[in-house]
């Protein structure tokens, strides 16, 4: 059997069903025995439903029952809190629809100014939705995760000319106002206990 992971384009193949059978019953396979590519092919499969259903309405029904379920999964080990420290975590990319396979990145094709992107800090998860227009660079994005209940969370999106902050919803979910192209450092923190970073978000 092949323990390696498959590439992000052949699991996003795999979601939409054009894979031949062997490659097909290849990856299944993998999926089926591998906790990571399975999350990952689920979150495809949201995303590709995503993109074909949604036209930028608040929060569509799957992601809230995927938060509402990685929630109560998460509940029982929750963070612990403390004044005096800070727990830090680095967002890792684990996925971009403007480097995804030119299958997956057609479906963007229609709103070519759209990107989205997935950062893993485990155990938490950063939905980004990123876009271009005259006025600068918008970011939106939800947060995914053990957080069990939240007093405060916000986020700030700091670069060299510009700095803005927004708070996010009961359901982690953000808006930033518009900011130059540029590159950014996006840090979301929550109830001063944690702090999870992505060093490095390219915008417009
Ligand atoms: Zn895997």
């Amino acid at each position: 059997m092949d323990t390696r992971h498959p590439p992000f384009h052949r699991l996003a193949d795999l979601a939409e069903s054009k894979l031949g059978e062997a490659d097909r019953a290849m990856a299944q396979q993998h999926v089926s025995d591998c906790a990571r590519c399975s999350r990952d092919l689920e979150w495809l499969s949201h995303m590709i439903e995503l993109m074909r259903t949604d036209r930028t309405e608040a929060a569509p029904e799957h992601v809230i029952l995927r938060a509402v379920r990685l929630f109560s999964q998460h509940q029982a080990g929750a963070q612990p809190k403390s004044a005096d420290m800070v727990h830090r975590l680095i967002g890792v990319l684990r996925f971009d629809s403007a480097a995804a396979a030119p299958a997956f990145g057609l479906r963007v094709g229609a709103d070519e100014a759209t990107r989205q992107l997935l950062f893993a800090a485990e155990p938490y998860e950063i939905e980004l939705r990123t876009s271009s227009a005259a006025d600068g660079a918008t970011v939106v994005g939800q947060l995914l995760g053990p957080a069990g209940p939240v007093d405060s969370a916000d986020v700030e999106l700091v670069g060299a000319d510009a700095r803005v902050q927004a708070r996010l919803s009961d359901l982690l979910e953000f808006s930033l106002p518009a900011v130059p192209p540029g590159t950014y450092r996006l840090e979301l923190r929550l109830d001063q206990a944690i702090a999870i970073e992505i060093p490095s978000l390219h915008l417009g």
